[in-house]
């Protein structure tokens, strides 16, 4: 009877392999086709589940990791996440240094899946012994037998999307994808989906999304950092204040920025209109969708896919709180600037 019973091992089992699903009214109003990658559909709620698998995975086939290890991380939350679930299941101890501008909600989370978690200050330059990437450094020093994950600079990241993310889309799609637009923090899911699918056709355009107060556009233009691009912002897990090695800058066609005012209504606009209760990012990748949609970039046969980083109930205290809208004049920018917004809701 036994092989009757239809279990997974683990819920690791479940990591990848989510679902497209096409969007019908969010950009009803756009020339071309949409579809939303939804990566909220990973066991742990975001696409990050994948680089932490495939991470830590390489690390046990290279011997780095056995039973009581433990594995470090600078997270804006959600790799946290996947890392604290996987090492719950592997064994191992995990370690988590986050930015303080992360939600509550995300730091109790990882807590309540057993981390030790490490809040740092968001504002100090990434050099800074404060900064999450450097106190992340000093714990890997400190504890004997651990691994730092040090996504924004490992290839591994990158590979990760390569080898499941940039597949699933290509066989999603049948290979008629036409457009690729994602969001670029470390860069590994845009980097290493881009690779796959432009493996099989090089003509698909690939579309990054960055924050104002990021320096990632202007790099990929002038091949310079500017720090007076450096400020900050309220959009998690979006740009960067330094170049993360785990981007591919060549396979990215172009940058786009948006603004965190309209990405956060665009989100609760999402959950509204496609019932796809989204996070910020996915909030702002439509956001992105709209504004190339205005200069257009899309043509009535365009496929395009839009990722769909992660799930809205770890931003119930931010966008998905009128309080705290208001507390960041958000819902007065809808008002008198963009009225247009509100349109989508029913
Ligand atoms: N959205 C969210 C919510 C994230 O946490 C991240 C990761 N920083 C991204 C988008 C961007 O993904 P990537 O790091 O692969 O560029």
């Amino acid at each position: 009877m036994e092989n009757k019973i239809k279990a997974y091992d683990n819920i690791l089992a479940l990591v990848g392999n989510t679902p497209l699903v096409r969007l019908n009214r969010i950009t009803q109003e756009f020339t071309g086709s949409f579809y939303a990658k939804v990566e909220a559909f990973n066991p742990g709620h975001s696409a990050k589940d994948r680089i932490a698998l495939h991470i830590i995975e390489e690390a046990e086939r290279k011997g780095l990791l056995s039973e009581g290890s433990t594995v470090i991380e600078t997270t804006s939350g959600n790799t946290g996440f996947s890392i604290a679930m996987a090492s719950i299941i592997k064994g191992y101890e995990c370690i988590l240094a986050v930015s303080s501008k992360s939600s509550k909600d995300k730091i109790d989370i990882l807590r309540s899946m057993g981390a030790q978690v490490y809040v740092c200050p968001a504002h100090v330059s990434a050099d800074d012994p404060r900064s999450y990437y450097e106190v992340a450094k000093r714990l890997h020093r400190e504890t004997p037998g651990s691994i730092y994950i040090n996504q924004y600079f490992n290839e591994l990241n990158i590979e990760a999307h390569y080898r499941s993310t940039g597949p699933e889309i290509w066989e999603q799609t049948g290979g008629q994808i036409t457009h690729l637009v994602a969001c670029s923090g470390t860069g590994g899911t845009i980097s290493g989906t881009a690779r796959y699918l432009k493996e099989q056709n090089p003509n698909i355009r690939v579309i990054g999304v960055d924050a104002y107060g990021s320096v990632l556009k202007k790099y990929h233009e002038t091949g310079k950092l500017d720090p007076n691009e450096i400020y900050p912002y309220r959009i998690e897990g979006l740009g960067k204040n330094l170049i993360p090695g785990a981007t591919d800058f060549n396979i990215i066609d172009e940058y786009i920025k948006v603004t965190d005012a309209e990405s956060a209504h665009m989100a609760r606009n999402i959950s509204k209109t496609e019932g796809i209760f989204v996070g910020y990012t996915s909030g702002a990748v439509v956001q992105a969708l709209k504004q190339l949609d205005a200069l257009g970039a899309f043509a009535p046969d365009s496929k395009v896919v839009a990722i769909f980083p992660d799930h809205g109930s770890r931003y119930m205290s931010k966008i998905y709180s009128d309080e705290w809208m208001r507390d960041q004049g958000f819902l007065e920018s809808a008002k008198e600037v963009r009225p247009q917004e509100v349109q989508y809701v029913k």
